[in-house]
């Protein structure tokens, strides 16, 4: 009997289908056959392992490589709907940069550039002397660096705080934000040692203070970020913080996370903590993220007192985590935006200032399908949108939205489909309705839910 395997088509017949040449049509010759000799292997080891389809080998070898092809082609990332209403959506990219890439100088970034180099003395410069002059005057710090993200700034500031000694944080404070940066994760990868105070609910200066033996290095402050504690809770402010970090002769650490700076002036941001406010309480360094509240690119920035500043700028770790100098240049153009009209003049500020009644006038473009279509409810409704990105996770807004029954589709059949469309629309299933808030849509994205609604009429 012959073996299955010789039904696997050879290399070259492959090659020659015009389908996936088509398909393949962005890769050269040598990448393209390492393409269908690796799908090759692959139908070759599943069927010997048994777990090969029924289906006859040729065809779907073939329609493999078109679709491994078609993968590789796709741009990355893709431009994504937002119609959740959570401004800063870590999986979509958090903090959307609208005009700031325009005022990128893309001649400099396309060719070379004074990254490390000063024209004045003709001397090899400091790649961040320029955003380090606007962190300065924006926050009041001393001295402010940046690094790839807020986990590798809590990384170096802990590494270069407090390596083989003890850092003390409440454990109300042991967060995760996310499913890969969990705080006593980093403490560990960082060399220093955990040593955690007071309880779940409640932990007081008594207990910072009852736990500092002489190995304590720094006494960190964690902003609970993505949960809220009610009830029998209390926290130690930084204030206090502070001075007992001064009577010990140890310096205060705060992971702010979500970079909240001056100005946005709404309710809504009462709870949140300042970067300005725990600099001027005293705290010694304070890491936010660049591309959450603050709104700009993804970046990791260091404010606080020169003296542990300068340390970790002595830091090695400080060399595998710097930022590249198109990100500079994005923080750059964001920092100026920062300096000239507030946080408020930020893109991401923009979406959220934006008023239900602009929003209402913006979408009155939009043809709304009626009831003679399949569509059964297509309606402009008020929604609650929130700011996510680790800022208060109860804390939610009004907005404008669409609320949309179909009289074929289940509203989670909905949402896969506008999930799948070529610009995927994302939303929400709530009580049985697909919603799409428009707060987080921009302009242009209104012509293609016009068409994802005009689709599914008839
Ligand atoms: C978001 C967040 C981080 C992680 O920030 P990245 O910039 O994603 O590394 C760390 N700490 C807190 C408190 C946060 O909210």
């Amino acid at each position: 009997m012959e073996s299955p395997l010789a039904a696997l088509p050879p290399v070259h017949e492959v090659l020659r289908d015009p389908a996936f040449r088509e398909a393949s049509a962005g890769l050269a010759e040598v990448y393209r056959t390492a393409l269908v000799r690796r799908v090759i292997q692959q139908h070759r080891d599943r069927m010997r392992a048994g777990a090969a389809g029924p289906e006859p080998a040729a065809p779907a070898v073939i329609a493999a490589c078109i679709a491994e092809a078609e993968a590789l082609a796709r741009p990355f990332p893709r431009r994504v709907i937002n119609g959740t209403g959570v401004l800063i959506h870590t999986n979509l990219g958090r903090a959307p940069l609208g005009d700031l890439l325009q005022r990128l100088d893309l001649q400099a970034l396309s060719g070379y550039t004074d990254l490390e180099w000063d024209a004045a003395t003709q001397q090899r410069g400091s790649r961040d002397a320029a955003l380090q002059r606007q962190l300065r005057l924006l926050t009041g710090a001393e001295d402010a660096l940046v690094v790839n993200n807020c986990a590798s700034a809590l990384l170096l500031a802990l590494n270069t705080l407090a390596t083989g000694r003890e850092v003390l944080v409440s454990r109300g404070e042991l967060v995760e934000i996310g499913g890969s940066f969990r705080v006593p994760e980093i403490m560990q990868a960082s060399g220093c040692r955990l040593r955690e105070v007071g309880t779940t609910n409640r932990t007081r200066i008594a207990d910072f203070e009852e736990n500092a033996t002489p190995a304590a290095a720094v006494l960190l402050k964690v902003h609970q970020s993505n949960f809220v504690q009610r009830g029998f809770v209390e926290q130690v402010g930084v204030g206090q913080m502070v001075e007992l970090g001064a009577r010990l002769g140890v310096p205060v650490l705060e992971d702010n996370g979500s970079g909240l700076i001056r100005g946005a002036g709404n309710t809504l941001l009462d709870d949140e903590p300042r970067v300005e406010d725990s600099l001027r309480a005293g705290v010694d360094v304070v890491c936010f993220s660049a591309d959450k509240l603050f709104g700009g690119v993804q970046g990791g920035i260091i404010v606080g007192r020169a003296g542990p500043l300068a340390a970790m700028r002595g830091n090695p770790l400080y060399r595998a985590l710097r930022l590249d100098k198109v990100r500079m240049a994005l923080l750059d153009v964001a920092l100026k935006r920062h300096l000239s009209g507030g946080a408020d003049d930020l893109p991401l500020w923009h979406l959220f200032h934006t008023s239900t009644e602009e929003m209402e006038e913006r979408s009155e473009g939009l043809r709304l399908p009626g009831p003679e279509t399949r569509w059964a409810v297509c309606e402009r409704v008020p929604l609650r949108a929130t700011l996510g990105g680790g800022s208060n996770p109860e804390a939610s807004f009004p907005s404008l939205g669409l609320e949309l029954r179909h009289r074929d589709l289940s509203a989670e059949a909905l949402r896969r489909r506008f999930a799948a469309r070529a610009i995927p629309i994302v939303g929400y299933v709530q009580r049985d309705r697909f919603c799409l808030d428009l707060r987080t849509f921009f302009p242009h994205d209104l012509a293609e839910l016009q068409a994802a609604l005009d689709g599914l009429c008839g």
